[in-house]
């Protein structure tokens, strides 16, 4: 039984950065050292992981995206910017995603098959993202939150499934509490929660599916600061209270997680989560060069 794991590689203020007025286009002052931990802590364990990237952090760092494809990971898209769903359409969601598709392919040169949302905001509302990926030649997304109030096209299975577009969904593992899901594992929670909390959920998801689903992202594993960013102290003094709320996160018990984080990795099994789709007996032999051709999302035409 193994355990699909995930990495969104972004930066701590990326989706805020709208409020906060820094440049969301460029990366941390620690972006590099945190990429840089998370091949060193995997190569030595001779784990592979699938690996979402954003576009625009790719503008910045080619190198660091060729290496993890060459360490043999799974190269996948988070977006070209952190953007959730809700805020743009079908247009914009194709041109934007296209951009990074062609970025990532040209830099590893190889096809790339999964998607995963900004914010998890693959919902009900914003399910036409999944013909967006189909057009695209995406074979999978990895973004749904299993839970009754968050169903895409009637779907909130926690296992592997397919939507009827033929697009694949790994959904996040989330505890089960009298019935309920509750939390997933990873991210906030893997941070601030006791290392109990993940290997519990990772056990109840693995009873009933065989396998299970944890993200991280790469700054989840160090103390950060604002300053760290490029964010304007101008624009700090505007949205105090958002840059509150933005610090006390990014601070949370980050000093705990790196020797939460090898536990977990010398505990169990992983691999990168296209494996899941193989491994769960649905077939996997569209993986190959699906990628590519001319499509009304693939034009490069600008919708603005
Ligand atoms: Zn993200």
């Amino acid at each position: 039984m193994v355990v699909g794991l995930s990495i969104d590689i972004e930066d701590f203020y990326q989706g805020w950065t709208q409020f906060l007025g820094g440049e969301s286009q460029s990366t941390s002052k620690k972006f590099l050292v945190q990429c840089e931990y998370l091949l060193d802590v995997l190569g030595e364990r001779g784990i592979k992981a699938t690996f979402f990237f954003l576009g625009s952090s790719v503008l910045h760092c080619i190198d660091i995206v060729k290496r993890i494809h060459l360490a043999g990971h799974e190269v996948a898209i988070h977006g070209f910017e952190h953007r959730n769903l809700a805020s743009i359409d079908y247009t914009q969601f194709c041109f934007d995603t296209s951009k990074a598709l062609d970025l990532i392919q040209n830099a590893i040169s190889a096809p790339v098959f999964g998607y995963r949302a900004p914010f998890c905001s693959l919902n009900s509302k914003t399910s036409w993202v999944l013909d967006a990926l189909k057009e695209l030649g995406f074979l999978y997304d990895s973004s749904l939150l299993p839970v009754v109030g968050r169903k895409v096209q009637g779907r909130a299975e926690s296992n592997v499934f397919q939507f009827a577009n033929g697009i694949y969904e790994i959904p996040f593992s989330m505890g089960t509490l009298w019935g309920k899901r509750i939390l997933p594992i990873g991210g906030g929670y893997f941070r601030r929660f006791p290392y109990y909390y993940s290997k519990w959920v990772i056990h109840q998801h693995m009873q009933r599916y065989g396998y299970a689903v944890i993200y991280h992202h790469n700054y989840d594993f160090f103390n950060h600061n604002l300053a760290d960013g490029s964010i304007s102290r101008t624009h700090i003094i505007n949205n105090f209270f958002l840059w509150l709320r933005l610090s006390l996160c990014s601070q949370s018990n980050s000093q705990t997680v790196q020797p939460k984080f090898t536990q977990l990795l010398d505990e169990f099994e992983f691999c990168p989560l296209s494996e899941l789709i193989r491994t769960t007996g649905t077939v996997a032999a569209q993986i190959g060069p699906v990628i590519g051709g001319t499509t009304k999302c693939h034009d490069g035409s600008d919708p603005n």
